[in-house]
Order: C-alpha cells, then sequence, then structure tokens
C-alpha cells in the first residue's frame, strides 16, 4: 500500500489560498468580454442557451444585424437564428480538433471590416470549447431517445410525447390518436432466416412505417416488432384509415432471401385520446385493440371504440 503524505500547512499556504479568492472575486467580477464569455457559456450545456449568450456578446463587440448557426447534430437538423438581413456577410466553420461544431454566419448592413472580423474569431476562439461541450450533451440526449437499430425514435420518446399529447388534448387542443403496429409472426422470421434478416426487415418496416405518415405524425419503436404512431388533429375514423394505409404498406415490403421472398404482414390498434386519460391508461386501450386485432385473424385494424 501507497503511503499517503501527511498534509503539512506550508508558510505559503495561506498566500495560497488568499490569491484564490483574489483569483475568484476577479474572474466573478470581470468585465472583460473573454472572461464574461467563457463564464456566462460555462454555466449551462443547452446549444440554444450558449448560442443565445455568444449573440448577445459578439453583438456587444461586433455589432451585426443578424447571427445564424445551423449544425447536424444525431441525423437532425438544428438551426438557431436571432436577428434580421444584413446583405454583408461573414461565415464561420467551427472546428475543433479536426471535429466540425457547426457554421455561425454574420450578417449586417455595413461591411465587416478586417479588425472586426478578428475581433469575431477570438470571440469564436474563446466560445469553440463550451459551444463542442453543448453539441456533445445534445448528441447524447438524442442518443438516448433514439433506437439504434432503426435510427427512429424510441420508447422514452414516446413516453415524452403522450404525456404532452395528453396534456394538450386535456386542453381541448384536437383530438390525438395513437397507433400500436405489432409485426405479425415475427418470430418465425427470426427462426427461419435468422435474426440479420430479422433485424432488416424491422429496419424497412420503420423505413415504411416513416413514409407513410405526414410530417405533424411521428413514429416510435415501441419494442421489439412493434411499433406506436401519434397522430395529432387525428380522431379514431381517420386514426383508423392511417393505420390501415401503415399496414397496407408494410405488407408491401420483399426482402430477396434467395430461394424465397419475404413479406410480413401487421396488425393494428387504434386508440385515440380521452379527456383525462393518463398516457399509460391511453397505451393500454390501444394495446387493447390491438390484442384484439391479434385475435380476430391478425393482418387487420381495430380500432378501441369500436370493440368496447
Ligand atoms: P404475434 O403475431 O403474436 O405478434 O407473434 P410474434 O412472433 O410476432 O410475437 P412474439 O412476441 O411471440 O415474438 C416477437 C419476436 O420478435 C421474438 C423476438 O425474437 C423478435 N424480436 C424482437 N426484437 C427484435 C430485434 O431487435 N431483432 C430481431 N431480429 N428480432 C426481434
Ligand atoms: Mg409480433
Ligand atoms: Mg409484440
Amino acid at each position: 500500500m501507497k503511503n499517503i503524505p501527511s498534509i503539512e500547512r506550508s508558510t505559503s499556504q495561506p498566500r495560497k489560498l488568499a490569491a484564490l479568492r483574489q483569483a475568484q472575486q476577479d474572474w466573478s467580477n470581470s468585465s472583460d468580454v473573454l472572461t464574461r464569455l467563457t463564464r456566462r457559456l460555462s454555466t449551462t450545456l443547452s446549444l440554444e442557451t450558449q448560442l443565445g449568450i455568444l449573440a448577445d456578446e459578439l453583438n456587444d463587440v461586433v455589432p451585426f444585424d443578424s447571427l445564424h448557426y445551423r449544425h447536424r447534430i444525431a441525423r437532425q437538423d438544428f438551426v438557431f437564428a436571432t436577428g434580421l438581413g444584413g446583405q454583408h456577410r461573414s461565415e464561420y466553420r467551427l472546428n475543433l480538433e479536426g471535429v466540425h461544431y457547426g457554421t455561425l454566419t454574420l450578417n449586417r448592413r455595413q461591411r465587416f471590416s478586417e479588425e472586426e472580423l478578428q475581433g469575431v474569431e477570438t470571440i469564436l476562439g474563446a466560445a469553440i470549447c463550451p459551444l463542442r461541450n453543448a453539441c456533445q450533451y445534445m448528441a447524447i440526449e438524442q442518443a438516448a431517445l433514439t433506437d439504434a437499430l432503426t435510427g427512429i425514435p424510441n420508447k422514452r420518446a414516446l413516453d415524452d410525447v403522450l404525456l404532452r399529447a395528453s396534456q394538450l388534448s386535456d386542453r381541448k387542443h384536437g383530438d390525438f390518436s395513437l397507433v400500436l403496429c405489432d409485426l405479425d409472426h415475427f418470430k418465425s422470421v427470426n427462426d427461419t432466416h435468422g435474426h440479420v434478416v430479422g433485424d432488416h426487415l424491422l429496419q424497412l418496416a420503420a423505413e415504411c412505417l416513416e413514409r407513410s405518415l405526414r410530417t405533424s405524425d411521428s413514429v416510435y419503436r415501441f419494442g421489439g416488432e412493434e411499433f406506436a404512431v401519434l397522430l395529432p388533429h387525428t380522431a379514431d375514423a381517420d386514426a383508423r384509415d392511417v393505420a390501415e394505409r401503415i399496414r397496407k404498406a408494410v405488407g408491401q415490403i420483399r426482402v430477396d432471401c434467395g430461394e424465397e421472398t419475404l413479406s410480413v404482414s401487421t396488425s393494428c390498434g387504434v386508440a385515440t385520446h380521452l379527456a383525462g386519460e393518463s398516457p399509460e391508461q391511453w397505451l393500454a386501450r390501444a394495446d387493447d385493440a390491438l390484442y384484439q386485432a391479434k385475435r380476430q385473424g391478425r393482418n387487420c385494424t381495430r380500432v378501441f371504440a369500436a370493440i368496447s
């Protein structure tokens, strides 16, 4: 075992502690732009909040008419914009250690001077590490809400949106319907063709579901071979039509397995949110409708209201 050195108070220690206190005070009270910028950026990991702080501090030193930032994080476009217009433009690709962390554009009616552009670069240089941390944090957050196999949102993401949809429905912001789609006899796909083919079919099914929906609708991998679709502003009759469209579209998928062409059918359960209902109760009704679809022969859609 290693000996831990005994802690001795050297004569210089009080001086060091006093210097530390002073440094902390200086850092907290400093009004120089770089210290203030990094101090403010260090208080948050939200990319949006950081960009707001950056825009604020930048505008103080190099006034601009508009700032625009864009980046693609975890397969999604992230855009931040503040201000309007300006025909003169200065664009910066934000890179750190060979990795790209977005593109920032400043626009202004008057041309930027060389000195101003240097000022912008200095400020961006001070902001790049916190921005990198915020981008990485957002990527991790996205990954936690994304299904690794299909790339679509997962059950955790569904839980969040179902809660929000239930609240909106309770406040009379329209009808929200939920469709649960479960691939039929999927176990036998794996048993006959192997897991790799099963995985491929799940990926194709996820793509097919996404393609079959309006942009306001969203699809989630709910479980192994089960998907959930949330349809805002949709009551049960229309939701049933959407479910039928999905069911038929998934039924068109073909996987070439050499001697055989593989296809799969789907059963769908639909439930429209009822006032005061919790997300769990809503899900349970959709699951009940799905169970009825399975019981009544599979490859069909059942709506909860129609069977209760
Ligand atoms: P049913 O028509 O009643 O839904 O029958 P089923 O065989 O689809 O349902 P069951 O619940 O018996 O089996 C689900 C199967 O889905 C078994 C499991 O191996 C498979 N599965 C779940 N997740 C994955 C996955 O990520 N990849 C693959 N390849 N298969 C999966
Ligand atoms: Mg199944
Ligand atoms: Mg299942």
